[in-house]
């Protein structure tokens, strides 16, 4: 059985940074930066630069001065919660289904396709009132789902989910009929007429699970769009929490520990001696400086048993791929007490 709703006073693992009395006018471009803003400013909601949300709104076409439907999306390049409205593409709604038509004619078309990759030239000639700002490559996801307001995101709890091996079970244990699960198909014209189809095959779904991917859920309006991410997002963590209670809570996560952290004050000792050289490294051609990430959770993963299995994996989400690489590399070896830590890494 699905778990029954969270609000946003009992929400964990999101937090609602819209309030309603905030001055935004329902359906303007205003609201939807508005919307993309207060998801980006929670960081578990979506990757610095990843993710996109968008609006179908009725604006007075320039060239005719009659009302047509303009879906405002997020474009490529900027980041949700600091996007303003040049970062937002607008398209004729109309025109972006008109591309469909002129798809279907290709003889040879699909997954990959020269003619997939080729409808990718084609948004800018959606483009309304001359904005400059280039579509996304979600652009069809976003266009062909028959909603009006469609949030993207990757958050982790989400894509926890999209990437385990039970993925489609898990979708349905946690959402019931609510969401449903798309396997992973690379954002392009095809996965957008995939959502197409699953939106006339579901007519009940609010959201699907991007299988190895994310996350994406509409509503007919902005906050209703919103509120639905918070509560999905949330959902999948509570579910993850509960089976990792079940499972023996957070000793036995990445198959338990395998060796005890150093205490604070040494691996201070350790860092200092190790960054300088390791910057040194790193910066022969390029000036690098470092992150330092030494919290609990991080801890628990690189002193357990599963940390160097699970690290040669890599990231679930192809979005982190553009900010992190495919891969970690995780190093295994602990500092002797009688050898210079730098020795211990040549
Ligand atoms: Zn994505």
């Amino acid at each position: 059985m699905p778990t029954t709703n969270p609000t946003p006073t009992t929400m964990k693992h999101v937090t609602m940074h819209w309030n309603p009395a905030d001055p935004v006018a329902p359906n303007s471009v205003e609201e939807l930066i508005h919307r993309s803003n207060c998801l980006g400013t929670d960081q578990r909601i979506t990757n610095t630069g990843g993710g996109n949300t968008s609006s179908k709104i009725s604006e007075k076409d320039p060239l005719t001065g009659e009302m047509v439907e303009v879906m405002w999306v997020k474009g490529s390049g900027g980041d949700l919660r600091t996007s303003k409205k040049e970062n937002f593409s607008s398209l004729y709604q109309s025109k972006l289904l008109d591309l469909q038509r002129v798809y279907a004619a290709r003889a040879e078309k699909g997954l990959k396709s020269p003619a997939e990759d080729e409808m990718v030239g084609m948004f800018s000639h959606c483009t309304f009132n001359l904005n400059p700002r280039p579509s996304s490559i979600d652009t069809p996801l976003h266009s062909f789902i028959p909603h009006a307001h469609v949030d993207h995101t990757h958050p982790n709890a989400a894509i926890s989910v999209a990437a385990c091996a039970k993925s489609i079970e898990v979708t349905k244990e946690i959402y019931g009929d609510e969401v449903v699960h798309i396997p992973w198909m690379r954002p392009g014209f095809e996965l957008g007429l995939a959502m197409q189809e699953a939106c006339k095959n579901h007519p009940q779904a609010k959201g699907f699970i991007m299988g190895q991917h994310g996350l994406i859920n509409w509503g007919k309006t902005g906050r209703e769009c919103y509120e639905l991410t918070l509560e999905l997002i949330e959902k999948a963590a509570e579910h993850i929490e509960k089976k990792q209670a079940e499972r023996g809570g957070e000793a036995a996560i990445f198959g338990g520990a395998v060796q005890a952290a150093l205490p604070e004050e040494k691996r201070r000792e350790v860092f200092a001696a190790l960054l300088p050289w390791l910057r040194g490294q790193v910066s022969q051609k390029k000036r690098f400086i470092a992150t330092i990430q030494d919290d609990e959770k991080i801890l628990r993963f690189v002193n357990s048993k599963d940390a160097p299995r699970l690290a040669e994996l890599g990231t679930s989400c192809p979005d982190h791929f553009l900010r992190t690489k495919i891969k970690p590399l995780y190093i295994g070896t602990a500092p002797k007490a009688d050898t210079p830590v730098e020795e211990s890494l040549r």
